[in-house]
């Protein structure tokens, strides 16, 4: 069997890495996607074990306890971790992965993983970001200026990924991302292995 890719996609919050990491996973087979665990709110049409698994901080600290994850960061105002059994599904099942996670996560990972993939979402333009946050935060005007504010530093982790992808439009940014995984897994060095 072949080790499953990893692909990991960042950027700041509100361009668009959840909608387009959705959207992908149910066009490309054999792709799926690493469930992080939380400790943020549950929003508004989230589901536990789909989106997230949602934890209280005490069973954060449980799992950084007992070497669970695989990488783990406190992104603004929250904690958020990609577990172990996630990563080695590349290797016990073969699939290839998908991970939405901060660029201190993506830092971690290609520590244990050089051979991954590294993706960074950007929106069209600053003031369509702080929209998109704004209409998806609603009344939670603290998440709003806390993530608005962190964009900014997250934005300078541009260069160390391999790709970009501006999602201005929905459709073009979903098949600019599915195309690359494509394009990924058709390179030499990972066909004739
Ligand atoms: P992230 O996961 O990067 O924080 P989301 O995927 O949650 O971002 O997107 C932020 C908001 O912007 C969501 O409400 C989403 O529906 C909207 N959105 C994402 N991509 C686009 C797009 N290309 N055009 C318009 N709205 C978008
Ligand atoms: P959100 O709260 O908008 O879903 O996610 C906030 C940030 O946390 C995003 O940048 C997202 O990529 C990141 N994130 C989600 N899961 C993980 C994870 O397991 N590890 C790390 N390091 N970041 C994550």
């Amino acid at each position: 069997m072949r080790e499953g890719i990893i692909f990991v996609v960042s950027g700041p919050s509100g361009s668009g890495k959840t909608t387009l990491t959705r959207r992908v996973i149910k066009m490309v087979e054999n792709l799926s996607f690493s469930v992080s665990f939380t400790t943020r709110q549950q929003r508004p049409g989230e589901v536990d074990g789909i989106d997230y698994r949602f934890i209280s901080e005490n069973e954060f600290d449980e799992m950084v306890k007992s070497n669970r994850f695989a990488e783990w960061a406190q992104v603004h105002d929250h904690r958020y971790g990609t577990p172990v059994e996630e990563i080695d599904r590349i290797r016990t099942s073969g699939v290839d992965l998908l991970l939405d996670i901060d660029s201190q996560g993506a830092k971690s990972i290609r520590k244990r993983c050089d051979s991954g993939v590294y993706i960074f979402i950007i929106p069209p333009t600053f003031d369509v970001l702080k929209d998109r946050i704004m209409r998806r935060e609603g009344e939670r005007t603290d998440e709003v200026a806390r993530r608005i504010e962190d964009s900014i530093n997250e934005m300078e982790e541009i260069h160390s990924y391999d790709y970009i992808i501006i999602n201005d439009s929905l459709d073009e940014a979903v098949n600019k991302l599915k195309a690359v995984i494509i394009a990924e897994r058709c390179k030499r060095e990972r066909v004739l292995k």
